[in-house]
């Protein structure tokens, strides 16, 4: 839709982009000092991620390591030959669970012998869905039948995060913490760990006082909007709710800190494109009440709300990311109290309106592209 291309041009302009363009794969460019940009391939829609290297006095540390796959392999190798002067990998930190970021940790770690930091939640998260502990298929299907989803599509859908063990390799067995308000040190210098939740477990963010950097991971992106979803091993999630309580804890950072995110362009404008994003979700949720409340006491399930949020056409692995988000919006309205759940008697969850929302000033935004899960 042109109001919506237009809205997102207007809400790019706000930022600034002082890095220029990617870095072609294999390659490495600097950003600030010690601080090397590379860009990984992805096989998805989103199709590529920033991964980070900081160069220290006698080795390199690796920010986020792309997907399992040969062509991330291979361009790494291209890295090694070419650009590490000599100097050995030393650490391996990972932001979240994500295959785009943790894919390659284990073969990364074992090809320098070097140790994995991660927080606690997402490595476990990582272990136990990799080694099919948690988010097994009969535990997927219940989640989506009991949200509305038909039984014909569930069969579908409950098979699609099976690719998960696909993308990310075997992990080290054991892991160096990062823990919220802790430091790690990095290039010489002091970062500190910023965890963020509702996207990942327990995203890591870090920051560097010294260099004015945030290396935001996926908890603040520049164009399109984090993917915030319930999923089935933890069906009520509050997970909007948690995503954007995180705010604060970048607010407190300097307006002009460069951020570097996890896909997109380098920028400045971090407190801008905060606001922003907590317009798009304000303008969601009136979006999702204004339709549920047009359902009255028969009330709506998230299933039913997922063409509201998303009235375009949605592949089959595009929708299970759109039902996940729109799950998402609608516990947040039951949290702020706009919501009430019904669960029938055949254990499906409706809501109903119980105090109608004004609706939001800012205009939808339709740039919604799914990240990977
Ligand atoms: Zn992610």
């Amino acid at each position: 839709m042109p109001d919506s291309l237009d809205h997102a041009q207007r809400l790019l302009a706000q930022l600034r982009f002082p890095s220029g363009d990617p870095p072609p794969s294999g390659t490495l460019k600097n950003v600030a000092p010690a601080i090397w940009w590379l860009r990984m391939p992805l096989p998805f829609q989103l199709n590529h991620i920033n991964l980070w290297m900081i160069e220290e006095a006698d080795g390199w540390v690796i920010v986020d390591t792309g997907i399992n796959m040969d062509e991330t392999r291979q361009h790494w190798e291209t890295i090694f030959a070419r650009e590490l002067r000599g100097k050995p990998v030393t650490k391996v930190v990972v932001t979240h669970m994500h295959p785009d970021h943790v894919g390659l940790a284990g073969w990364l770690c074992a090809r320098w012998n070097a140790p994995l930091h991660m927080t606690l939640g997402d490595y476990m998260s990582a272990q136990a869905i990799r080694n099919g502990i948690v988010d097994q298929a009969d535990t997927r299907g219940a989640h989506l039948l009991g949200n509305g989803v038909p039984a014909d599509k569930v069969e579908t859908f409950a098979r699609h995060r099976g690719g998960y063990s696909k993308g990310v390799g075997p992990l080290p067995p054991s892991f160096d913490r990062l823990i919220h308000g802790h430091p790690l040190v990095m290039g010489g210098r002091r970062w500190q760990v910023i965890v963020g939740r509702g996207h990942a477990p327990e995203h890591a963010s870090l920051w560097c006082p010294d260099l004015n950097v945030l290396i935001s991971g996926d908890q603040v992106l520049p164009k399109i909007s984090t993917n915030v979803g319930v999923w089935s091993n933890e069906p009520r999630a509050d997970s909007l709710t948690w995503f954007l309580d995180g705010f604060a804890r970048f607010r407190a950072l300097p307006a002009d800190a460069l951020v570097l995110p996890s896909h997109g362009f380098p920028f400045v404008g971090l407190h801008t494109r905060l606001d922003q994003l907590v317009a798009h979700h304000d303008a969601r949720l009136a979006e999702i009440a204004a339709a549920t409340a047009a359902r009255g006491e028969k009330g709506a399930t998230a299933w039913e709300m997922v063409p509201v949020l998303f009235p375009r056409h949605l592949d089959n692995n595009q929708v299970v990311f759109a039902f996940a988000e729109t799950l998402a919006h609608m516990h947040c309205l039951e949290t702020r109290g706009y919501v009430e759940r019904r669960t029938g008697s055949d254990g499906v969850h409706r809501f109903v309106i119980v105090k109608p929302m004004s609706a939001a000033a800012a205009p939808d935004d339709d740039t919604e592209v799914f990240d990977v899960v």
